[in-house]
């Protein structure tokens, strides 16, 4: 009998929903255990760190790393993963681009810190008393918690990633296309993202116009959607023309727009850019630029409430922005 594989699944900061994801997967899960030994995965097995640390290097098959890298314990779990990986895997939006906490790069530490240590209503500390990283009881014993950055990372901030799962979660369909690719031990040249390298729009069905043109912009809740025509035709933001294509058009199925969660398109550098630009021309606003005034463009451009949240909800840390305050801040120095 052929050896069996090895495997691990290692967290960094995570909302756990691509554990579900992979959960998810359920008959399937049967198929992996019969042809790999899961060594390391916190979520279903009492493993420590120390444990991972211990193994020898090269020791594991294949990674998945999920969760994006935002302290320094991330950043030790993400090297200490490559180091015993032969296939270290950036699993879902997280650890691809930074994902949705790379929103957090808005703003920094300290700022986090004050809301949630000192601002919010449900937080009683006058002193503004804040984790340390390192801290010395009365008996001398140092007691350690990782360090928050200031900024959150992708996985490949850190260190070299062998192939990329995009998602918020990567959905079964894609996790179950890769096991297929990984069982079959044909795996795609190392850098791959493993999805489709169409857009979104070229997987949905909906019925678009050649020279499409919108003069509202709506949110989701204000109209009802026909459901056979493009959400953006119909001027609700929809990120399909920016986003890898790979989920079959799970939200649009749904009459929901895309949010972009599987990330920008193998075409495009950065997906919030690219998103802008295709609205800038449904909006009409490259072709009227010399009729319409600042004013007129200013006051449809802001009908997008939330435009970077909106934009970069998954991608701000590989986003050519990376974050936004703190280089505004230096140029105030
Ligand atoms: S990619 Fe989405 S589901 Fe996965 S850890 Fe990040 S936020 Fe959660
Ligand atoms: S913009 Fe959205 S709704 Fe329109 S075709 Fe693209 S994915 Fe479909
Ligand atoms: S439609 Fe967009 S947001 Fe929804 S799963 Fe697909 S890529 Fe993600």
């Amino acid at each position: 009998m052929a050896e069996k594989m090895k495997l691990a699944i290692i967290r960094g900061a995570t909302c756990s929903g691509c554990d579900v994801e992979i959960v998810d997967i359920n008959e399937r899960l049967v198929e992996v255990l019969g042809i790999a030994d899961i060594v390391y995965a916190a979520v279903i097995m009492d493993t420590k760190h120390s444990e991972l640390e211990a193994m020898a290097d090269g020791s594991i098959d294949i990674t998945f790393y999920h969760g994006a890298v935002r302290d320094s314990e991330n950043e030790h779990l993400a090297k200490i993963a490559r180091k015993k990986s032969k296939t270290l895997i950036a699993f879902g939006s997280c650890a691809v681009y930074g994902g949705i906490p790379g929103l957090a790069n808005v703003t920094n530490k300290e700022e986090i810190f004050k809301v949630a240590y000192q601002d919010t209503p449900s937080t009683v500390n006058p002193d503004f008393v804040v984790p340390l990283p390192e801290w010395k009881d009365e008996r001398g014993h140092v007691l350690t918690l990782p360090r928050f950055y200031d900024d959150v990372f992708s996985l490949d901030d850190f260190v070299e990633v062998d192939y990329y799962l995009p998602g918020c979660p990567p959905l079964v369909t894609q996790i179950n296309q890769a096991l297929d690719v990984i069982v079959s031990g044909e795996l795609p040249p190392k850098g791959k993202v493993l999805a489709s390298e169409k857009t979104l729009c070229d997987e949905c069905k909906r019925e678009k116009s050649e020279n499409m043109r919108i003069e509202k912009i709506c949110r989701p809740h204000e109209i009802e959607p026909d459901p056979e025509k493009c959400l953006l035709e119909q001027g609700i933001i929809c990120l399909g023309p920016a986003t890898r294509a790979g989920c079959e058009a799970k939200c649009i199925e749904a009459n929901m727009p895309c949010r972009g969660c599987l990330g920008a398109t193998a075409a495009a550098i950065d997906q919030g850019g690219s998103i802008l630009s295709a609205i800038a021309s449904i909006l009409d606003i490259t072709d009227k630029e010399s009729q319409m005034s600042e004013e007129d463009i200013y006051k449809l451009v802001s009908q997008i409430k939330d435009p970077l949240g909106t934009f970069y909800r998954f991608s701000m840390p590989k986003s050519l922005l990376r974050r936004t305050k703190k280089e505004l801040e230096k140029e105030k120095v």
